[in-house]
């Protein structure tokens, strides 16, 4: 019977010689079933795929996966009600290995001529895995904080993820059909363009940091990585660029802006954060006509204590100062460390000035008790100047200035505390000295420069030098940068010293590299004043072509409070200045705003970590971290770290450990003259940082 539907198939239904070449070779299962689904035929393909002979076989159910044969019988009988059936099923090998097949099955059910069921079918085992790989590598595309971006070969974008979207602004929809030309950022030149390119096309691959520029115009570092995918052929199908994300970055950042709120020692807020509560407070009072009084503290035995029982104890005598003065105040007011030993209390809302004065003495009483320091008794007292709002100033720079000028006459008059009067103004003999002095210092040829080396930890070699501002007055003699700058800032005197001491670095470097055969870099201050000028960058280029220096030697120092404010206006600056070939860095890095997403959108190179974490990094277990989160995010952002002020070799080993790019510090050596730098660079082969 079996036979006989068999021969039933190929006899009466004219076949040839050929359809039996083409059954026997054929890609493609073929099985013959009758109707009660023994397996009457089965083509040497099928025999390959199913892994049975012809005479090994005599039941389709062998060959179904076991939980499917209720659902084959079904789709069998549904086959012979429409004729034809197609669809995915799964089967299962001789060697029971379950596979997936693509199935084909034709009925004639009172066709005498032709078999009850012939049934094609497909392997499609290697399709299924392909497909699962391309789900796969979907969902880690869409989930991936990689931003991604595929072109065809004509460089039109085809595919972007969802975190392309995120960082660039723009949807899919409104990526795919463009060229990536669109997030250009206009800061390189073509050359860069065509360097990347060029490395793509012959190396199939280029990386680095390009800067790009988001929907909203922000122009902003990326890291990334652009491919060459070809065929089998070595034809180019498509490129794809996966730039490095910023999403756990903001979160890092969060924390550090948290450690950077507050005094790491004591807790109580930092300087940052007094200044923008204490903004915000005159603000209020200003709208609702309040008062307000600023206490401006002070220890009088401090650095007795810190230089004769040690800097832990001098911490410890801050921690429990501060903790003593907190009990004492109010939710409303406010308690900030302003750095070493000096605290700022503001009590907002007062009624009366005499407020002010019982917060003073209940202070001064809190800590005239003795601190245990060890198994010591130390006593201390302290030097309160107050400042009143709105009497004394009104804005916050001045009521600062007065209680600090208040606190400097209770210290001198050995009194608890003090109020700010007029009068004390008129002790500023000696900055009008300065003022007066300073208008003919440059005139006088008073100034001079110093450098200060930068030292890369990874190869010990000298890579630059910071340039630092000295005044000799005849009569005064030398007087502090931290003294004169402020006061040439305030008198708008800093625009031509700077102008004359940039171009006498500039002058100075290239005599370094005449006489060193170094060619380092020389890093510039540049004070905020100058900065903001219309005619910086202009100032800036007219020094580099005067000096005829290559501006890959010159690097700026910039600040952040400079550069936040008006970041549009900066942001146009500082491009046009690295369009220039000049590098830029931001100096006493986490003093400020310490806002890396904010500051991303600058085109920056290097990040200087500010000396008093670098100082508090033994003392301070919190400053190690703080360190160690700037040196991980500022690699995040491609920026290169210096540490300053290092000045032992525990701190170079430390910042070593935690792959900090540069450091500069009293540990190499002090600033130097041009004439001793140069000797010292010559002897630095020699050297080696130990
Ligand atoms: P800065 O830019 O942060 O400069 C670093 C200061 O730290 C320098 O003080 C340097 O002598 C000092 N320093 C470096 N390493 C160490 C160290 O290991 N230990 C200690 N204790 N100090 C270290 P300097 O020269 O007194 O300058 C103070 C500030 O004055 C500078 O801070 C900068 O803000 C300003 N300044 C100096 N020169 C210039 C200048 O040419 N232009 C402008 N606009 N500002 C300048
Ligand atoms: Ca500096
Ligand atoms: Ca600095």
């Amino acid at each position: 019977m079996e036979q006989n539907c068999f021969s039933a198939a190929f006899q009466y239904n004219d076949h040839s010689a050929m359809d039996e070449i083409i059954l026997e070779k054929i890609q493609q299962g073929i099985i013959i079933l009758n109707e009660r689904f023994n397996i009457m035929y089965l083509n040497p393909w099928a025999e390959k795929v199913t892994l049975y002979k012809k005479n090994e076989i005599d039941h389709i159910d062998k060959m179904l996966m076991t939980d499917n044969q209720s659902v084959m019988l079904d789709i069998f009988r549904s086959a012979e009600e429409t004729g034809t059936y197609e669809g995915e099923l799964f089967f299962k090998r001789k060697s029971g290995e379950i596979y997936p097949v693509w199935v084909h099955i034709t009925s004639s059910k009172n066709n005498e001529r032709f078999p009850r069921y012939i049934l094609f079918f497909l392997d499609i085992t290697e399709q299924k895995r392909v497909q699962m790989k391309q789900k796969l590598a979907e969902k880690v595309l869409q989930t991936t904080s990689e931003g991604v971006l595929v072109t065809d070969a004509n460089g039109f974008i085809i595919k972007v993820n969802a975190a392309f979207e995120l960082v660039t602004g723009y949807t899919s929809e409104e990526a795919i059909g463009k060229n990536p030309k669109i997030l250009q950022s206009g800061i390189h030149g073509k050359e860069f363009y065509d360097q990347m390119w060029s490395a793509v096309l012959n190396k199939g691959n280029w990386q680095g940091e390009i800067w790009n520029k988001r929907k909203n115009g922000e122009i902003y570092p990326e890291w990334m990585n652009l491919n060459s995918i070809k065929d089998e052929t070595g034809n180019i199908t498509n490129y794809i660029a996966v730039f490095s994300d910023i999403t756990d970055r903001k979160h890092a950042e969060e924390q550090l802006r948290n450690l950077a709120h507050y005094d790491s020692l004591t807790g109580v807020a930092n300087r940052y954060s007094l200044q923008k509560r204490l903004k915000s407070l005159i603000r209020t009072a200003e709208k609702y006509n309040q008062q307000m009084a600023i206490l401006f503290l002070d220890l009088n035995r401090f650095k007795y204590v810190n230089d004769n029982l040690g800097h832990s104890f001098g911490d410890i005598l801050l921690k429990e100062v501060s903790a003593r003065i907190k009990d004492l105040i109010k939710n409303k007011d406010m308690i900030a460390r302003l750095g070493g030993d000096e605290f700022i209390i503001v009590l907002p809302n007062i009624k009366h000035a005499k407020e002010g004065v019982f917060m003073a003495q209940k202070i001064n009483k809190a800590l005239s008790s003795p601190f245990m320091l060890g198994n010591r008794e130390v006593f201390i007292s302290t030097s309160i100047g107050i400042s009143l709002y709105p009497m004394d100033g009104k804005d916050m720079e001045t009521l600062l200035s007065s209680a600090d000028k208040a606190m400097f006459k209770a210290k001198a008059d050995s009194s608890p505390f003090e109020f700010y009067h007029e009068d004390m103004h008129k002790n500023e003999s000696r900055r009008m000295l300065l003022e007066n002095y300073l208008r003919k210092a440059l005139e006088n040829e008073e100034f001079y420069l110093v450098y200060h080396p930068q030292i890369d930890l990874q190869t010990n070699e000298i890579i630059g030098i910071e340039a630092l501002l000295r005044w000799k007055q005849a009569e005064l003699g030398h007087v502090s940068p931290a003294e004169f700058i402020p006061l040439a800032e305030e008198t708008g005197l800093i625009v031509p010293i700077s102008e004359w001491l940039i171009e006498k670095a500039c002058e100075d470097v290239k005599k370094i590299h005449l006489e060193t055969n170094k060619n380092i870099k020389i890093c510039i201050n540049i004070s905020a004043l100058h900065f903001n000028q219309m005619h910086f960058v202009h100032s800036i280029q007219e020094i580099v072509q005067r000096t005829n220096i290559n501006p890959n030697y010159i690097e700026l120092e910039l600040t952040e409070s400079m550069i936040m404010p008006k970041a549009k206006e900066s942001i146009d600056k500082l491009v046009k200045i690295k369009k220039l070939g000049i590098k830029l860095s931001i100096d006493d890095f986490g003093t400020g705003y310490s806002s890396l997403s904010y500051l991303n959108r600058f085109p920056l190179d290097i990040l200087k970590i500010d000396q008093s974490f670098v100082r508090g990094m033994s003392a301070y277990k919190d400053d190690s971290s703080i360190v160690e989160a700037i040196i991980m995010m500022g690699h995040r952002l491609n920026l290169k770290v210096v540490a300053e002020g290092v000045e032992n070799k525990k701190q170079l080993e430390f910042l070593k450990s935690q792959s900090c790019d540069y450091i500069q510090g009293f540990y190499i050596t002090k600033p130097l003259p041009l004439q001793e730098l140069t000797d010292f660079l010559n002897d630095w082969e020699w050297q080696y940082v130990k």
